[in-house]
């Protein structure tokens, strides 16, 4: 019995490992290509103010779908890219794509609405990032203002001295920084004190429970009063249902972003989805079919 045990659990291992090595090469051997292939693409989801009721902004994310492969998700290839290098590169793409799409959208009159894009630390770290993402907003005529770069709370702590500057160097330039999935990792208050951030977005888990589980309706109101006492704007992610809206809604919230209000959706259909919104009917259900 034993053998036999030792078999099955030998043989589930064997399969498991040839399955992530082999996959683990094969995905970034297919990385490589994705870019000059076109097997990239960017969805945007919207964000919304509370008060007053308006849809201010999206958060540009990474989709690829690959022909060997299928589509991946961003967490899982991204680690990937990571490793290799790569996200340099597609991070330079995804900044300079979600410009483009907010400069087409702008031509549609969409003149105040921001952009938010997610950096990996490779690229703050990197010698000229601040250089790439000045001569990027030129190049396409982005005012800085309209750009928010984000950034999780790991990151930014694992290189506190490093990327205190870079951040200044950003907040000179004048594009916004969020500190993203904010709760998750292990900020000092006086270590986000000293950050020249501008946004906190409060992480998924934190509203899953809302507005019934304890501890969530315990920790979205601080995160949010902390934020504020800061002078920073917050964000809630992950809004699935009206009464998680309501809940962050009367704590003083300042914005939301989830399902609630819309899935990502392709550049084509996000425009669609802000031209045709109303406060009188924030969510976007109707939508959700054409989710990507
Ligand atoms: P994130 O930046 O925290 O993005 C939010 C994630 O939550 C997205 O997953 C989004 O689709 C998902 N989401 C939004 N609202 C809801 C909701 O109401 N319910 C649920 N269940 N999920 C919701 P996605 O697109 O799979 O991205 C996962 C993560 O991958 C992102 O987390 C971000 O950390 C990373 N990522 C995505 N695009 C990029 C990129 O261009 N560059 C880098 N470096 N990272 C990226
Ligand atoms: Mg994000
Ligand atoms: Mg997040
Ligand atoms: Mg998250």
């Amino acid at each position: 019995q034993a053998k036999a045990a030792g078999r099955r659990t030998f043989m589930r291992y064997d399969d498991n490992m040839d399955l992530a090595v082999r996959q683990r090469a094969t995905v970034s051997g297919a990385l490589r290509k994705v870019l000059d292939r076109g097997e990239l693409r960017l969805v945007f989801q919207p964000r919304m103010s509370l008060s007053p009721a308006r849809i201010t902004g999206v958060e540009a994310l990474l989709r690829w779908s690959s022909p060997e492969h299928g589509d991946i998700a961003p967490s899982d290839f991204i680690p990937i890219a990571e490793e290799s290098g790569l996200i340099l590169e597609i991070g330079e793409w995804v900044l300079r794509e979600a410009c483009l799409v907010l400069q087409r959208w702008r031509q549609h009159g969409l003149d105040e609405m921001t952009v938010s894009v997610n950096v990996s630390v490779l690229q703050l770290l990197r010698g000229d990032f601040t250089g790439v993402v000045a001569r990027v907003l030129e190049d396409i005529g982005i005012p800085p203002h309209l750009l928010e770069l984000e950034l999780t709370e790991s990151v930014l702590m694992a290189n506190a001295e490093q990327t205190a500057a870079r951040l200044q160097a950003f907040r000179a330039l004048g594009v916004s920084l969020a500190i993203d999935d904010f709760g998750t990792g292990y900020s000092s208050l006086a270590y986000l004190k000293r950050l020249p951030i501008t946004t906190i977005k409060i992480d998924k888990a934190f509203v899953d429970g809302l507005p019934h589980d304890a501890e969530d309706a315990a920790i979205t109101p601080t995160i949010v009063a902390m934020g504020h006492s800061l002078g920073l704007r917050v964000v809630a992610e992950g809004v699935e249902t009206e009464a998680q809206m309501r809940f962050l809604a009367d704590r003083g919230c300042d914005e939301i972003q989830g399902f609630w209000i819309s899935p990502p959706l392709d550049a084509l259909q996000c425009l669609a989805f802000i031209r045709n919104w109303r406060p009188d009917a924030p969510h976007g259900t109707r939508l959700e079919r054409l989710a990507t």
